[in-house]
């Protein structure tokens, strides 16, 4: 039987997990999709390709082009262009597309999360919430947001897979590091450096889960980015499921 072609748009935990189940899929042909942003992305299993498709009109070309069946988008919650761009392309191109997005986090008993609709007004709570030792883990391409909460008074703990350059906030520590983080290192964290509030987006997943309940334990606010609003069209939130809703579709 001839094999299908799914182009799996990742950069994420689920794109990564994807790749593999199914790489091991003998009906399917898995093309992994990256942005390039990150200068050393984990190994994929199945073909790779990098960098961006030109908006709509480029994937819409690309589906036809590479001969496409089926898209899986398993971007992170955050990256707001893509999904909206491949929502469109597979509507122009009839291809079937799926969402899989994981669950937001949810407070509960003990927290203390002030939610907020942008990066920028993240800042803004940073500003106004009297804290001096901030931990920030909202991504080195969001840290510029950050620029008008500097006040020399401030001290930053910032961390991320990739350097933030420039570093718009100071003084301060980076950590260069990628999930998955566990509790006992996140409270030593916190504790050492004395953080008093915490800026993260709700990415979800239990990877970077820990500093949340970390935080609850020392009882440190935590300004909470909400998450963009969801693409339209059929959403999974596991990759199980995303696996089924292929399978089903190669029958
Ligand atoms: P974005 O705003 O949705 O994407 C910006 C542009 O980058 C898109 O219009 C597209 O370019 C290209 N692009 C994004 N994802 C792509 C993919 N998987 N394959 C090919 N091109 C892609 O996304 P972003 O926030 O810049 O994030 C970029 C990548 O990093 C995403 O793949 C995302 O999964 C990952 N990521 C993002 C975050 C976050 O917080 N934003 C966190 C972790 C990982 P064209 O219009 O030219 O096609």
């Amino acid at each position: 039987m001839e094999q299908r072609r799914v182009l799996l748009l990742g950069g994420s935990s689920e794109g990564r997990l994807l790749a593999t189940a199914f790489d091991a899929m003998p009906d399917l042909r898995v093309v992994n999709s990256l942005a390039g942003l990150t200068s050393r992305p984990a190994r994929l299993r199945g073909e790779v390709r990098v960098g961006g498709f030109g908006g709509v009109e480029g994937l819409v070309s690309y589906l036809d082009d590479a001969n496409i069946d089926l898209v899986v988008d398993a971007t992170h919650p955050f990256a707001t262009q893509m999904h909206h761009h491949a929502a469109a392309a597979c509507d122009r191109t009839g291809v079937p597309r799926l969402r899989v997005e994981r669950p937001a986090w949810e407070p509960g008993p003990g927290d203390n999360w002030a939610e907020v609709p942008s990066i920028a007004e993240a800042a803004r709570a940073v500003t106004g919430s009297g804290a001096g030792r901030i931990f920030v883990t909202t991504g080195r391409t969001d840290l510029a947001a950050f620029a008008p909460a500097v006040d020399g008074r401030r001290w930053w703990l910032v961390r991320a897979v990739e350097a933030p350059e420039p570093l718009v906030v100071g003084p301060a520590e980076v950590l260069i590091e990628r999930g998955p983080f566990r509790l006992e290192g996140e409270l030593t964290l916190l504790d050492r450096h004395r953080v008093d509030l915490v800026v993260t987006k709700n990415s979800g997943g239990s990877a970077a889960a820990p500093k949340l309940e970390a935080s609850r334990r020392l009882g440190i606010r935590v300004v909470m980015v909400r998450r963009p609003p969801a693409p339209r069209g059929v959403t999974v939130t596991s990759t199980g499921a995303a696996t089924a809703w292929v399978t089903a579709h190669l029958r």
